[in-house]
């Protein structure tokens, strides 16, 4: 890959760098030229721009790539060799798997784990077994992307336990970690896989993405969820106990404006804190 200064350079860069790759750029004598911070990056590249390093990259004949522990952290490394002006340089992603404290050291042998095995773990909720924030970062903007190129709309489903702090208060820590297990379950089984996906986003928030669903069948699917939820009897140790649930739904179209997924996490919260707002237990 030829580019005529380390500007052009560093313009790509920001197209590739997320939440969880970060990239180094360093010379022949090993010094670095350039090392991104992992830190939330919110780009406006347009789509045909990121094709265009992805196509460049794609052509490129000596990556390589390599698996590390870089801080506690299982970190896959791909490099690039780049020619800037006349000099060659060593472009390096990092693409944090997943931190070593989020595995239990006595029951995991990375040894024996694919890698496959590995980034299931990274982007799987310990607890819930659910997709985690990490699935949603990545794979969101993947399906708005999609559902936009197809010209068809994408929903979401912002759904939170009302009032799980009092649950906890009142059965146990324990017993509240058991109801957002079976909740989860509970979810996975209402619908398709090939339909979409389930996440938890945290606490007792989880999402549901629905690529290519209109407003109508996701606020149906809403209400669907919003009833079986109520009507379910969680078991906790010795006893049940009923729980609600509150949902914001929001539906986009290619030309709705939003054009990043924090903007419509923020629509689908808001739409969330307003059924809170009217009383909980509410689809919005
Ligand atoms: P609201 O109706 O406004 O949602 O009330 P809430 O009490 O559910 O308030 P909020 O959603 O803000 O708080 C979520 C609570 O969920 C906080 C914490 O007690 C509990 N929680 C978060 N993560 C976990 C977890 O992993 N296990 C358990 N048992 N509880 C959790
Ligand atoms: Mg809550």
């Amino acid at each position: 890959m030829i580019f005529n200064n380390l500007g052009d350079v560093l313009y790509i860069i920001h197209a590739l760098e997320s939440i969880n790759t970060s990239i180094c750029i360093t010379n022949t004598r090993q010094e670095i030229v350039y090392q991104s911070s992992r830190k939330n990056i919110a780009h406006n590249l347009a789509a045909n721009d990121v094709k265009r390093v992805i196509e460049t990259l794609q052509q490129s004949q000596n990556a390589n790539f390599k698996i590390q522990m870089i801080d506690d952290w299982i970190t896959a490394i791909t490099s690039v060799t780049l020619l800037i002006g006349s000099e060659t340089y060593l472009l390096e992603f990092k693409q944090f798997i997943s931190s070593l404290w989020h595995f239990n050291t006595e029951c995991h042998n990375f040894d024996n784990m694919s890698i496959h095995q590995i980034k299931e773990m990274a982007i799987t909720d310990s607890l819930t077994k659910l997709y985690n924030r990490r699935y949603i970062d990545e794979r969101l903007p993947i399906d708005m992307q999609s559902s936009f190129e197809l010209d068809k709309p994408i929903s979401i489903l912002f759904i939170d336990i009302d009032y799980f702090k009092k649950i906890n208060d009142k059965n146990g820590h324990a017993a509240g970690d058991q109801i957002l297990q079976d909740l989860a379950l509970l979810l996975q089984k209402q619908f398709n896989k090939e339909n979409g996906w389930v996440a938890r986003y945290g606490g007792d928030e989880i999402l549901i993405c629905l690529p290519g669903c209109t407003n109508k069948v996701a606020k149906r699917m809403a209400h669907r969820l919003r009833k079986t939820i109520e009507k379910t009897a969680f078991r906790i140790a010795k006893s049940e106990v009923t729980i609600t649930c509150s949902i914001g739904v929001k539906t986009i179209l290619r030309d709705s404006g939003v054009t990043n997924i924090s903007e419509l996490m923020i629509m689908a919260d808001k739409n969330l804190y307003q059924a809170k707002q009217e009383g909980r237990n509410k689809v919005v």
